[in-house]
């Protein structure tokens, strides 16, 4: 039945609400590597210095002035290493927001997260902090983080922000490790007044590289309990480095949806976000990445601008070009609108343009 339903899906394309060929949707600036502490999943490999040429104070704030070129804002997240190991990273906020920008920042749960950098957030204007929480309870938490008491400060800095009247997020990777805590996780957040709940799915880089991830099938059984949760929990839930996410909504509306038009339901599916396509990852030495888990070199800040090269780098432009996507995904008729994630691919085979190494779905006429 799903099999049928899909097959009206065909090439057609998503409206977009924004044109990710000219503007990103979100800019991850890596302002730092510095960070206290030594998470086993740290995408960066975090240090406890900061990188003796890690952009200054001048260039932090160029670099803010030209994400204000883009034809459409897109939302600056500054995250690390830890962000809070700057010490004009409230100036950076401030800057930001008073070019128009929309600011988050996703500090590591550390001391350095007292109720008064809260406060001196919220002045600066802060539109969102995100905390990372990795398991349902202490020890999966803490295990993972590598620094014991992590899981209660993530919980206290959560309250203390929304006290505080900033939004909060929490961010969570998922692993064999914490696969069968999803709904006891969601029934912990839903307490703490978060507006969203964004997932990750590993992609093995930086201290990653050796940790297990989740099966094709277990991320499918994962999807399927993600958006029961979605139905029913106060906040949103997002996948990170799952566009197939989509996919499996799109299925299961589709397979759910009454009336003549069912591609209808299709046609106003947003497309999500993925490498490269309304996402721009700006490191601590300026170097620019179609996204932090996907670190191919399309450039350089301050030597190039950054509009310049999210809108023109040949690997930008080909992570755009769903049609330039290789084995199952080149067939697959939700490519335009999942695509895989290409920094799962390129990690996995080295080739950022191969087919998702976690996806169950099987298109027509692929074996
Ligand atoms: S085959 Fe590729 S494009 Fe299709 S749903 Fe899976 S990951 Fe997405």
């Amino acid at each position: 039945m799903i099999r049928l339903l899909q097959s009206k899906v065909s090439d057609r394309r998503p409206r977009l609400r924004r044109d990710f060929k000219c503007s990103p949707l979100l800019v991850f600036y890596e302002v730092t590597q510095a960070c206290d502490l030594v998470c086993q999943h740290c995408r960066a490999c975090a240090q406890t210095r900061s990188h003796p040429a890690e952009l200054k104070t001048d260039d932090s704030l160029q670099l803010i002035d030209q994400l204000t070129e883009f034809p459409s804002q897109p939302m600056l997240v500054l995250t690390g290493g830890d962000p809070l190991k700057r010490a004009d990273i409230f100036q950076l906020v401030e800057h930001a927001t008073r070019a128009g920008i929309g600011v988050s920042i996703t500090p590591s749960a550390t001391p350095l997260v007292t109720p008064a950098a809260i406060g001196r957030l919220r002045e600066a204007g802060i539109a969102r902090i995100a905390i990372s929480i990795d398991g349902a309870d202490a020890a999966t938490h803490d295990a993972t983080r590598g620094v014991p008491g992590s899981f209660d400060r993530s919980l206290q800095i959560l309250t203390a922000a929304r006290t505080a009247g900033i939004p909060t997020q929490v961010n969570t990777t998922l692993t064999p490790a914490n696969l069968a805590q999803i709904e006891s996780l969601a029934e912990i957040l839903a307490h703490l007044g978060i507006v969203m709940w964004s997932v990750f799915f590993l992609v093995p880089v930086g201290r990653a590289r050796d940790l297990p991830r989740l099966s094709a099938d277990e991320c499918e059984m994962a999807f399927a309990r993600l958006w029961r949760q979605a139905q029913r929990q106060p906040y949103a839930i997002k996948t990170t480095e799952a566009p197939h996410y989509r996919r499996y909504v799109i299925q299961h509306q589709i397979s759910q949806a009454d009336g003549c038009d069912r591609t209808a339901t299709v046609g106003f599916v947003p497309a999500g976000v993925n490498d490269g396509k309304g996402v721009m990852f700006v490191s601590h030495t300026g170097l620019v990445h179609p996204s932090g888990f996907l670190p191919i070199v399309c450039g350089a800040f301050p030597r190039e601008h950054v509009v310049d090269i999210y809108q023109n780098s040949p690997v930008f432009r080909a992570l755009r070009d769903a049609d330039k996507l290789a084995g199952k995904c080149h067939f697959c008729e939700f490519r335009h609108l999942c695509g895989g994630s290409r920094a799962r691919a390129y990690a996995v085979t080295g080739d950022a343009f191969a087919a998702e190494p976690d996806c169950a779905y099987q298109p027509d006429g692929v074996s």
